[in-house]
């Protein structure tokens, strides 16, 4: 049985004054018994995030690295500096990396590897545009994101966390209902099966205006296994309900 795993993506959204209220609102009220809670953060606040969650249960996280491993990158950030402020995840492949920064699939599957590679988990995140799915296309395309992924890295697939996340769903308050979800969830989970015996230990997370009123229906789906959670994990009371809704 997976735990189930909630992760906030903050995007590029805080401030040191209100990275330290949000983060002390959510680990105060967190219970003893929830599900596993994840921030990503922007990478400049990770040293605060880093001693604000040290003696707490949320772990944390970076929203993208470089598909390199050191040298001449001006600007980018490597796994290995990630995994010195105790990183525990990386967002991989978002669809506003895809879009804004022209990611491909490889670079994608090259972003992964370099994840794993330092042991960080990478969470993959596919999905479909709005014109994609009118025109049929969602499977073709997210199971072709998914491959490139698992060409790269079969003999570690196991550890990645996959993130489904329409992208016509993503900051538009439009989600997918829970069985446009399960379906697609299903099928990458026959997918990651196919390339891996050990495929069951793989989180499938949704993602896309997930919030506290919806949340409860799209986690019973039986293979979605957590939530990324990007606008509703920048107030305590609407991200705690989340976690709630996962954690019974
Ligand atoms: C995201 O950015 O990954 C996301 C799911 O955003 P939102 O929840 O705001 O749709």
């Amino acid at each position: 049985m997976r735990a189930k795993l909630i992760a906030g993506n903050w995007k590029m959204n805080g401030s040191l004054a209100a990275n330290q209220d949000l983060l002390l609102a959510i680990g105060k009220a967190l219970g003893t018994h929830h599900c596993k809670v994840a921030v990503c953060v922007p990478s400049l606040y990770l040293a605060q995030v880093q001693n604000l969650c040290a003696a707490s249960p949320i772990v944390w996280g970076a929203q993208d690295l470089s598909c390199h491993e050191s040298g001449a990158y001006t600007g980018e950030i490597s796994a290995t500096m990630l995994r010195d402020f105790g990183v525990r995840y990386v967002l991989v492949g978002h669809s506003e990396r895809r879009h804004y920064h022209g990611e491909t699939n490889e670079l994608v599957a090259n972003k992964t590897h370099r994840a794993l590679s330092a042991g960080i988990t990478p969470i993959v995140c596919v999905g479909e545009t709005l014109a994609q799915r009118e025109a049929g296309l969602t499977a073709d395309v997210v199971k072709r994101q998914l491959a490139a992924v698992i060409h790269a890295n079969g003999h570690c697939i196991s550890e990645i966390v996959v993130a489904y996340e329409p992208v016509w769903a993503i900051g538009t308050g439009k989600t997918a209902s829970p069985a446009q979800a399960q379906e697609v969830h299903a099928m990458l989970r026959q997918q990651l099966s196919a390339a891996s015996t050990q495929s069951d230990r793989i989180s499938i997370l949704y993602g896309g205006s997930m919030n506290a009123a919806n949340a409860a229906s799209l986690l019973w789906q039986p293979d979605i296994d957590g939530g990324l959670v990007g606008g509703a994990s920048l107030k305590a009371t609407d991200f705690l309900s989340i976690v709630a809704a996962a954690s019974q």
